[in-house]
């Protein structure tokens, strides 16, 4: 077929927080063909590797097709509701004989938001229960912090369309062309085009750092020393936006109280103080470039020409950053350290001029940040306030006093609570944590406790689903509708295209059936044919006003997408600018209305050193990371075969030098150990990227190859995101 005979459908892609459009060609009730959407303002026609191939998988011999339940050590095919039957039973008996916080959920940024949705009515609205994370606290949950803290507000303040308009990029640890191929392409033709240049800033060298027109080299952990070194630059060079300062900023110093409340994982031991410009001035006199040079790597002139490139008023700048940042043990600080630049320099929430944090999952912002789907969070706000409980109890229709206000476990913490035997029944959706949790050689013996019951929803069986005792089959995006919202605020809608087989269900609709099993139908009073519009509009009103407005159905039916807030018809591109952002009211050019005073916040933040460095026994850096080939942890595109075939399994990239000086030669099978565990994996050199000497760097893709065995649990005290990219380990030859 030339596909003009096809029934084509449009959506958005199933992989990463692009969230490109892409058109479904259906025939006789089958998927066979995907195109990338040309009317998508995203990507304009565009997908990259994964998303060309994304339907594939789908077809996979392997597919869970049917309910499993383990019975005498063995998986035993039952009909969907009679698993779902031992799934409530189980959840409601554990509740009745340990508690309600006995029993916790731990969902995805791949969920959609009426799944999110419904997984937070029932913890939060039905159970009561608090225990609800998502593995969204991985990779993006430090970019929340860093927005909370810098400007009261979660979310980019700018949008993709900046690309047209900037005139540098400058990524901070991030190999965009990897992550965010689509995005990176079309930088690519705006350097190609008008001459924009591209500024690549990060530990090793990728594919991004290739088609970059400067790469720039930093030690691991020393980005909070360089960003710091770039404001000591902008101030003593006289590049500060002296009227953007005074008018729209205050400056903080001390540790944050995000207002999530005063319990153990949410308290902070003193609250930030307000100092004055000269006290941040004083500050930075210990990140001169010079000083920063010394252990940072990077040279004083580099220092300076990154500052010299955010101070220029003629220039337009956008940072970009992802995990580099985000899985960091300072992550909220480093966030805010990027914001500081921009908000020195007024350079922000305008069209080509901003910081913008990207996302990993196709619905990490619509799903875990913005229905909320953290132990701290309800739609639209968080557990801790009293307003944004009873907006909860009101539009769930149950008693205030049901939604607890104390948050419970983050991601580690909830799986350190199973395997402390704190929580006896999980229930994990779309996510495969003993393949992504750091320090995996720790958590899969707790799951394969007896002390806990597990239930995994999934499309693919994964090492998770093999601890399991009871595996639901769900339904693949396009077998189902939903939402996702990407890393620009655009909401996007898609029908369910084709039907799933056996007895594949949505997630949502599990989540239902359980819930109505458990005895509480009374709040789940949606139909199988139009949940996911009923749960969509129920939702919205979560999201009601110039502020956080949702475009309604009918809208995101026809076209792709709308960025919120969604005022008058219309998607809102950059916040807090009052030209672009009817919710700005104070009369000034700028509005940070997160804050209660409308002024946004430069942090004072200090450089932290990494809580595990090499040494004489464990002398390399580990970093991990992604292949563009890839999703996540493989459960999909390892069973696309094109993809399988391009990269079948991990490895372990190493500098030529670290590989001569111990005689290693390409191929050759090499054990990765930390004082936690050891993977083994072949050697690449000189292949796709190039670690920088005494670092090697691993892609986590590969079951078969754990190198979550071997990282770090460490987090970031105040968004509770672990670090991935740094811990200590020796490499010998196997
Ligand atoms: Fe899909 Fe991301 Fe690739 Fe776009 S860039 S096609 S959203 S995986």
């Amino acid at each position: 077929t030339n596909g003009g005979d096809l029934d084509w459908k449009k959506g958005p892609c199933r992989f990463c927080g692009v969230g490109c459009g892409v058109l479904i060609g259906v025939d006789k009730g089958k998927a066979v063909a995907v195109k990338g959407d040309p009317n998508s303002s995203v990507n304009k026609g565009l997908l990259c590797v994964k998303g060309y191939h994304q339907i594939m998988c789908i077809q996979a011999e392997d597919r869970l097709t049917h309910a499993l339940v383990k019975k005498n050590g063995k998986y035993v095919q039952m009909p969907i509701s009679e698993a779902l039957d031992i799934v409530a039973n189980k959840m409601k008996e554990t509740m009745d004989t340990h508690g309600k916080d006995s029993v916790a959920m731990y969902t995805s940024g791949q969920s959609t938001i009426p799944e999110g949705y419904v997984a937070s009515k029932l913890m939060k609205g039905a159970i009561g229960s608090n225990n609800l994370d998502c593995n969204a606290r991985l990779c993006m949950a430090s970019a929340v912090t860093g927005f909370l803290t810098s400007f009261g507000a979660d979310e980019p303040m700018g949008c993709y369309e900046d690309i047209d308009h900037a005139d540098y990029f400058i990524t901070w640890g991030n190999n965009m062309a990897e992550m965010h191929p689509v995005l990176f392409s079309r930088m690519l033709e705006q350097k190609n085009r008008r001459g924009a240049k591209i500024i690549d800033f990060a530990t090793r060298t990728t594919r991004s750092s290739m088609a970059s027109n400067k790469s720039i080299l930093f030690e691991p952990q020393t980005d909070l020393a360089v960003a710091n070194a770039i404001c000591y630059e902008i101030i003593n060079h006289g590049w500060v936006n002296k009227y953007f300062v005074e008018n729209h900023v205050n400056f903080n110093k001390g540790l944050t109280d995000m207002g999530y409340g005063l319990e153990d994982n949410y308290s902070f031991t003193d609250k930030p103080t307000q100092i004055d410009f000269e006290a941040y001035k004083d500050f930075l006199e210990d990140y001169t470039p010079e000083k920063v040079s010394k252990y940072s790597g990077v040279s004083v002139k580099d220092i300076k020409y990154l500052a010299e490139i955010y101070g220029n008023p003629n220039t337009k700048v956008v940072s970009y950053w992802c995990m580099g940042m985000n899985q960091h043990t300072r992550g909220t600080w480093i966030n805010n350290l990027v914001y500081n630049i921009h908000l020195l320099t007024g350079k922000i929430s305008q069209p080509g001029n901003g910081p913008f944090s990207l996302t990993g999952q196709p619905s990490a912002c619509g799903t875990a940040r913005e229905v909320g789907t953290f132990t701290h969070k309800l739609p639209h706000g968080v557990v801790t306030n009293a307003k944004d409980r009873e907006m909860a109890a009101k539009i769930w229709k149950v008693p205030v006093e049901r939604i607890p206000s104390k948050p419970t476990y983050h991601a580690t913490e909830m799986f350190r609570a199973v395997d402390r035997g704190d929580i006896k029944f999980i229930w994990t959706q779309a996510t495969n944590p003993l393949v992504s949790l750091p320090k995996t050689s720790r958590y899969r013996p707790g799951m394969q406790k007896d002390s806990c019951f597990v239930v995994v929803s999934d499309v693919f069986p994964t090492p998770t689903s093999d601890v399991a005792d009871v595996i639901l089959p769900a339904s693949w995006h396009i077998e189902k509708g939903g939402l996702y919202g990407n890393s620009e605020r655009r909401t996007q809608y898609w029908e369910q295209m084709v039907e799933g087989p056996g007895d594949t269900m949505p997630d949502a609709w599990m989540f239902i059936e359980v819930a109505k099993r458990m005895g509480y139908g009374e709040l789940f009073p949606y139909s199988r044919e139009n949940h996911v519009e009923e749960i969509f509009n129920e939702y919205r009103q979560f999201h009601e006003g110039a502020k956080h407005g949702m475009a309604p159905l009918e809208v995101l039916k026809k076209q792709s997408g709308a960025i919120w807030p969604y005022v008058n018809g219309k998607s809102t591109q950059w916040r807090f600018n009052a030209k672009y952002d009817p919710a700005c009211t104070n009369d000034k050019d700028f509005h940070f209305y997160g804050k209660p005073d409308g002024r946004a916040v430069i942090w004072q933040r200090p450089y932290e050193p990494a809580p595990e460095i090499p040494d004489d026994e464990y002398p390399f850096w580990l970093n991990t990371g992604r292949v563009i080939e890839h999703w996540h942890t493989g459960s999909m595109t390892r069973r696309i075969p094109v993809l399988h075939k391009a990269v079948p399994h991990a490895y372990v990239e190493l500098h030529p030098d670290d590989a001569e000086r111990l005689g290693i030669v390409n191929g050759e099978k090499l054990k990765v150990t930390s004082r936690r565990g050891s993977c083994v994996l072949p050697a690449a050199i000189n292949e796709r990227g190039l670690p920088t000497k005494g670092q090697v760097f691993v892609p986590f893709f590969d079951e078969n190859m754990l190198i979550n065995d071997v990282t770090l649990d460490a987090f970031c005290p105040i968004s509770k995101e672990p670090d991935y990219k740094k811990c200590a380990v020796k490499v010998e030859k196997v």
